[in-house]
């Protein structure tokens, strides 16, 4: 069971080794939000009981290559699952209605597909703008998009522990949280490239 990384913002950042996590500890990098009681490690003075959160004191700026591409799972879950335009949450769409994936500035029009140009919206919205931009149409956005952060998240979180959990969802939201264990566990059965992954989450903090 490794140890839950967090931003000096609170923000989930990664899993680290218990070793790695206590060094940070040890070197007053980080500060010890739970731990363990039932686990020890020995340092050169104390014993000290397995952190499972630790908040990094300084806060660190996750590049951008480490950020996530967009998906619908994690667009959703973003938006709450209702549409940015008509405010209707996906429970109450009718019949032939679903969420889809609207570009702010259409695509057709050199928006990119990217976290700050993309919101949910319900079909029946998404066919009303077309191409259009919404201001064009008298259309308006719940909240501005903007771009999540859950760097290694993705893979990391299947190891989570409830305690862990707590503080991504503290942070992020139960939605979130839910999303990313959905996409674990898919991922799971497609077991590829998390190794890489893994390297590049370490590489950010020391
Ligand atoms: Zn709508």
């Amino acid at each position: 069971m490794g140890c839950l990384a967090l931003n000096a913002s609170f923000e989930p950042l990664t899993i680290l080794p218990v070793e790695r996590a206590l060094r940070l500890v040890i070197e007053r990098k980080a500060e010890v939000l739970e731990e363990d009681d039932a686990r020890f490690y020995r340092s050169e003075r104390e014993r000290m009981a397995a952190p499972l959160v630790i908040r990094l004191k300084k806060f660190i700026h996750v590049p951008r290559r480490f950020r996530r591409q967009v998906t619908n799972t994690f667009l959703f879950a973003r938006d709450a699952y209702r549409c940015q335009y008509c405010g209707r949450h996906k429970s109450i769409l009718r019949g032939r209605e679903f969420l889809t994936r609207d570009h702010v500035t259409p695509v057709s029009r050199g928006g990119e597909n990217a976290w700050d140009n993309v919101v949910t919206a319900c079909s029946v919205c998404n066919n009303r703008k077309a191409s259009h931009l919404p201001a064009e149409i008298g259309m308006h956005l719940m909240k501005t998009p903007h771009e999540p952060n859950y760097v290694e998240l993705v893979w990391a979180v299947r190891r989570v522990t409830e305690v862990q959990a707590k503080y991504i969802a503290m942070f992020y939201g139960e939605e979130i949280l839910d999303a990313l264990r959905r996409h674990a566990h898919e991922a799971e059965r497609k077991e590829h490239h998390h190794h890489d992954d893994e390297r590049h989450a370490l590489t950010l903090i020391s």
